[in-house]
């Protein structure tokens, strides 16, 4: 490409209102423009970067079987009615009226398009399971669209969903997009981690951030060096501390135990590892469901329960009511999720905490990965404190280290959250009519030009990386008006499109310093400069990431580029 048919408005100063140095970075060197807050303009580089993060989402999507198409951004509110989210989405959604006065969004994200498109055409498990996925323009009013690109008002979002017939089967697809992903953060050469995420409004069990370590991130992770244990600090271990009294605690020795239901029972309907799990049984305890939470070496019964509250009856709940109550709310990576309005106490406390919800006083018998106030009451009986740095990591290895994170994709597990809601059913293989068990999976494409932009400079501008680069090289001849550097510059420009380089030739009649200054900010992996020696064939390879440069023949050039 010819740098004076393209359109690469570099600029001297460093932008006043951009915050972050790949905001400014973007802007000076050319690649993006603002419209209005949190709007942009993807100029001719950017775009260029941006097609090629989203080839490499295309072939990692294409290899576990996630198909492409592309769905409306104009969306009828009478979706999101369908899914309740017309009203629980809040002002994030872009709203809008036709000439006819019928409500629509512009798309925030594609579940009730995505449902209801599979509800009609999809019929049978024999079409399952089925994974799609498109690349399309994101609206959101964010309350501070900020940092540029990463958190703008209009972005570019990769979102696949998938449909099952089983929850193995979602499993399966959970994890091969979770290998996709981190596939897909490696070859942009990002410095990320998957955490533990949480599950939020979209609800589901299950659920995965990765993150991007920088120190603009706007999320921290705790994390441990010896191990894969990471977690978005809003779903890490939280060590809850009931504070039973003495007198309590001996009430309780004083009672017998008689037969009872083992902790492995429970915690494998619950589907929860035991060594995260809170010790819990679910008693039933004059018609309403208790969930009770253990110390570790403390027993639970129902006649000891029986004795401590007081109640007429208490059984061990149905594991049919044991499902019913954990419904959509255990996660099956993470501990026991309480639904509101279920009461739990904690055995050793039973006297003082009937309504509230405990940990318990033992390591390996914490909470893990929950959300207090959301996952359960916080009350005055509960030590509440989250895991803090220098903690041992919950799962043993090495201690807690803590980061800032950008977020740039998110799995989640959706089981029939939508299709339940909307009526999305298939034929089981016994003819049975059930809805479609659902994942969905997001990534940033937008998002990441900015955390690849981020990462990818240094003082002088950008430094990309050849997978990443908007072109392969840099053909700068310092005179235009100079007919032997013209002349060799022209040449080399055709050699080098046919050994197949993105070649960007500065053919533009600037000073040497311009054309140096420019060449820099844009930052591509290899400049050619063809200055004073071009009559001898001679030309000046730099390489930005080393910064070496060489002053090799134009005979040698390919060979050595090779
Ligand atoms: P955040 O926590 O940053 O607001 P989110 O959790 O709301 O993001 P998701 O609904 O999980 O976002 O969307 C999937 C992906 O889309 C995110 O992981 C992120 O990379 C990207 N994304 C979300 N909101 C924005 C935004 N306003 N601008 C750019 N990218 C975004
Ligand atoms: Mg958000
Ligand atoms: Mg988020
Ligand atoms: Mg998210």
């Amino acid at each position: 490409m010819k740098q004076s048919k393209t359109f690469i408005p570099t600029l001297r100063e460093v932008p006043a209102d951009a915050d972050v140095k790949s905001h400014k970075q973007l802007l000076r060197a050319g690649f993006i423009r603002q419209n209005t807050s949190g709007v942009y303009s993807y100029l001719p580089l950017g775009r260029r970067v941006l097609a090629k993060i989203e080839q490499i989402v295309r072939e990692e999507m294409e290899a576990v079987n996630s198909i492409e198409l592309l769905m409306p951004a104009l969306q009828a509110a009478e979706l999101w009615q369908e899914s309740g989210r017309w009203d629980a989405y809040g002002p994030e959604l872009m709203r809008l009226q036709d000439r006819h006065n019928r409500d629509f969004a512009l798309g925030a994200t594609h579940e009730e398009v995505i449902t209801s498109l599979v509800r009609d055409e999809i019929k049978s498990y024999k079409k399952l399971p089925l994974t799609l996925y498109q690349i399309q323009t994101k609206f959101r009013d964010e309350k501070r669209p900020r940092f540029g690109l990463l958190r703008g008002r209009e972005f570019i979002m990769k979102d696949a969903y998938s449909f099952h017939a089983t929850r193995e089967s979602l499993d399966e697809t959970y994890d091969d997009m979770y290998r996709a992903y981190s596939n897909i953060f490696t070859r942009l050469g990002l410095n990320f981690r998957a955490v533990i995420a949480d599950a939020g409004s979209i609800g589901g069990k299950g659920t995965h951030e990765f993150m991007v370590l920088s120190e603009i991130g706007e999320d921290t992770i705790a994390y441990s060096d010896s191990s894969d244990y990471a977690a978005n600090i809003e779903m890490a271990e939280v060590v809850v501390e009931y504070k039973a009294s003495e007198e309590a605690m001996n009430e309780l020795e004083k009672v017998s135990t008689p037969d009872q239901k083992s902790i492995e029972d429970v915690s494998s309907f619950l589907n929860v590892p035991a060594n995260n799990c809170i010790k819990s049984l679910v008693f039933n305890v004059d018609g309403e469901l208790v969930v009770v939470l253990a110390r570790g070496d403390h027993e639970i019964n129902d006649i000891k329960l029986k004795n401590a509250l007081g109640a007429t009856s208490v059984e061990l709940a149905e594991e049919q009511e044991i499902k019913e109550l954990i419904g959509a709310s255990i996660g099956s990576i993470g501990p026991v999720k309480l639904p509101v309005g279920v009461k739990v106490v904690a055995d050793n406390a039973v006297k003082s905490v009937r309504n509230g919800v405990a940990g318990a006083n033992e390591d390996g018998f914490h909470f893990v990965n929950v959300n207090p106030e959301r996952d359960f009451a916080v009350n005055d009986y509960l030590d509440i404190r989250f895991i803090q740095v220098g903690d041992p990591s919950p799962d043993g290895n090495g201690v807690i280290k803590f980061a800032e994170g950008i977020e740039v994709g998110h799995i989640f597990k959706l089981g029939t959250t939508y299709s339940a809601k909307m009526g999305a059913t298939f034929l089981d293989d016994q003819g049975k009519a059930q809805p479609f068990i659902m994942g969905c999976y997001g990534i940033g494409v937008s998002r990441l030009l900015a955390a690849v932009a981020e990462q990818f400079q240094d003082d002088n501008g950008f430094v990309w990386p050849t997978q990443l680069t908007p072109y392969d090289i840099h053909l700068v001849p310092v005179n235009v008006k100079d007919e032997a550097q013209v002349g060799l510059a022209d040449d080399l420009y055709s050699l080098l499109q046919s050994y197949r380089y993105d070649v960007l030739y500065d053919d533009r009649a600037e000073r040497a310093g311009v054309k140096f200054a420019d060449a820099d900010l844009i930052g591509l992996p290899v400049r050619v400069t063809v200055g004073k020696k071009a009559a001898e064939g001679i030309v000046e390879v730099k390489f930005r990431h080393s910064g070496e440069s060489f002053e090799w023949q134009k005979e040698e050039l390919v060979d050595r580029l090779n």
